[in-house]
């Protein structure tokens, strides 16, 4: 019978990154699935970086529409325990 790896840290949780394109500037990067900010194309969600969100927001006010706010946690990994 194998070894327990984590058998000396039960109190460890795990953590999820996800990491895919951003929709608008194509650039990979990390996210919260459950929190990230995203636009949805014909039935997909497509996540938004971090970057985008900043470039955008000025452009939204402009034009009069709310500026995207990204929850907390929404560039940050997600606990085990939240899958
Ligand atoms: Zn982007």
């Amino acid at each position: 019978m194998a070894e327990d790896p984590w058998a000396d840290y039960p109190d460890s949780g795990g953590w999820v990154v996800v990491l895919s394109p951003c929709v608008g500037c194509g650039h990979p990067f990390s996210y919260n699935p459950h929190l990230v900010p995203s636009v949805t194309i014909a039935g997909t969600r497509h996540p938004i970086c971090q970057a985008c969100v900043t470039r955008v927001n000025p452009l939204r006010r402009a034009n009069g529409l709310p500026e995207i706010v990204p929850l907390a946690g929404a560039y940050e990994p997600l606990s085990e325990s939240a899958l």
